[in-house]
């Protein structure tokens, strides 16, 4: 089966929810001009909206919404989603009310071809900056797939004559962190997430992100931690010291491949290596699409590495030694670049 979906990737500038709106609707008019082009799928970045670094839970305050009480990125989805009659994800920040008890959570809505929200999914591995705007880690960690059901047949009578009758897909949804080892500590090889998709015999892999470009100043600590200049530096002084050197770096107008690379890594289950996993569950036919949305740009002294793309296993291929993009049972679909705000539309084989 074919999907087409598309990827797009912003500078989502902090707390200026219409201006992202604008680029994003720039960015799909300018690939699909009609509003009725067949489009199955519009996947945004983590925090797409509002921007993602926020000082504290006061500040992000304003942009909190809930599946039952929609604000600008709820209300945004859910108008792409009538307006081209396809699904919607997009991260957004999420404020729980419970009992009186208030619970901010890194969340990700999915919006059915009617505008209906269907699933709401949390964050479930935190990063650093999760935390510094108070969000809570999703208390469920089994990832568990969700099933989405792509039929575009108004009429169900209709869709029995269709040969493609069967257009529901295992889809998992991972939001950036969750790619990683849980805080960074557990065993690099345990591959939580990829192992879930895995064993759930997901298809179809959605990650909105906001990850870091190796290059980003808030990453390198480890050298700096041995200048002696800047051990004499006091923590604000050293913060500014890393903003101002955000400000001077100038990413190549290329995808990263580095991180590219190590996104390929974070899926090993999927690949087509001695120590992967096997038998591979799906046929020589089938492919499995992981779909990366990342945003490109500055916020402080963090610098986000863009490289958005479709990561597409297959299992058409003998196995290989390798473990990156050169490694045949996986190809690196239309990679955006680092830098750069852009668009994919994108056919898909499952
Ligand atoms: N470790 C990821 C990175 O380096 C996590 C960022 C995130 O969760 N937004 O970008």
């Amino acid at each position: 089966m074919k999907l087409k979906v598309a990827i797009v990737q912003i500078n989502s500038i902090l707390g200026s929810p219409k201006q992202n709106i604008t680029k994003i609707q720039n960015l799909l008019s300018s690939k699909l001009p009609s509003s009725s082009s067949s489009l199955d799928l519009i996947v945004l970045s983590e925090l797409a909206i509002t921007g993602y670094n926020f000082k504290s839970s006061t500040h992000i305050k304003p942009y909190l919404e809930s599946p039952t009480n929609y604000g600008t990125s709820l209300n945004f989805a859910k108008s792409l989603s009538l307006k081209y009659k396809c699904f919607t994800i997009i991260g957004y920040p999420e404020i729980n009310v419970e009992k009186a008890t208030e619970t901010i959570y890194n969340s990700c809505a999915v919006f059915d071809r009617k505008g209906e929200l269907i699933y709401n999914y949390r964050k479930t591995f935190l990063y650093e900056t999760d935390e510094v705007w108070g969000s809570s880690e999703n208390p469920n960690k089994n990832f568990e797939p969700i099933i989405l059901n792509f039929d575009n047949t108004e009429d169900s009578s209709s869709s029995k004559l269709d040969n493609n009758l069967n257009k529901s897909i295992i889809s998992n949804i991972g939001i950036c962190m969750d790619l990683n080892p849980y805080k960074f500590e557990a065993p690099f090889n345990k591959f939580e997430f990829s192992s879930s998709c895995y064993n759930n015999r997901s298809k179809l892999i959605i990650c909105p992100m906001a990850w870091l470009s190796p290059n980003s100043p808030s990453i390198k600590k480890q050298e700096d931690q041995e200048s002696p200049t800047l051990q004499k530096l006091s923590s604000e002084q050293y913060q500014s010291h890393l903003v101002k050197e955000a400000q001077e770096i100038k990413l190549p107008n290329e995808p990263n491949y580095e991180t590219i690379n190590y996104w390929i890594l974070r899926f090993f289950p999927f690949l087509k290596h001695p120590y992967s996993y096997y038998p591979k569950w799906f046929s020589q036919n089938e492919k499995i699409n992981v779909l990366i949305c990342n945003r490109i740009g500055k916020e402080d002294s963090i610098i986000y590495g863009g490289s958005s793309c479709i990561l597409q296993f297959n299992n058409s291929h003998e196995i290989e030694d390798s473990i990156d993009s050169s490694n045949s049972s996986v190809e690196v679909l239309n990679p955006l670049c680092q830098s750069v705000e852009g668009i994919i539309v994108q056919d898909i084989d499952l």
